[in-house]
């Protein structure tokens, strides 16, 4: 049986919680280009959660991508804050937990890159760029 990890987290304003646990090889980076979009980012990484493993709290917002195939996946995010929780299937069965929200991110490496056809082509060198622990204003760039 595959490992069950359970996890933790709340939107950047706080008015959203999610709870919930999935199998702990249904960790993923997409790369897809709604990803890109949507987050502003190279990609997302998310757990994949049943209904029934999934707890939500708090009002999310949803904007409903409708696909050239007539699919539809619907992305939920906090409308005061902007922090995107999840895309899910129309009838709720399956929800796309984004990683970053969650207390957990850290220890949530993907198992596996999907869309690698739209990946950034620079996202396998990205260890060879210089790093710095704080950002532009500090004393350490
Ligand atoms: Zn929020
Ligand atoms: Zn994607």
């Amino acid at each position: 049986m595959v490992e069950q990890i359970h996890v933790n987290g709340k939107c950047h304003c706080g008015n959203i919680s999610i709870s919930g646990s999935f199998d702990a090889n249904m960790i993923l980076a997409c790369h897809c280009t709604d990803c890109q979009t949507f987050s502003g980012a190279p990609y997302r990484a998310v757990v994949i959660m049943t209904r029934d493993n999934i707890t939500i709290d708090g009002e999310v917002s949803e904007y409903t991508k409708v696909a050239d195939s007539g699919n539809e996946r619907v992305q939920g995010f906090c409308g005061v804050c902007g922090t995107q929780v999840y895309a899910r299937a129309p009838d709720r069965s399956v929800y796309n937990v984004r990683t970053g929200f969650l207390e957990q991110h850290k220890s949530l490496a993907p198992v596996k890159h999907i869309f690698a056809k739209s990946k950034a082509p620079w996202i396998n060198a990205i260890e060879n760029a210089v790093w710095h622990d704080a950002g532009p204003a500090s004393k350490q760039v």
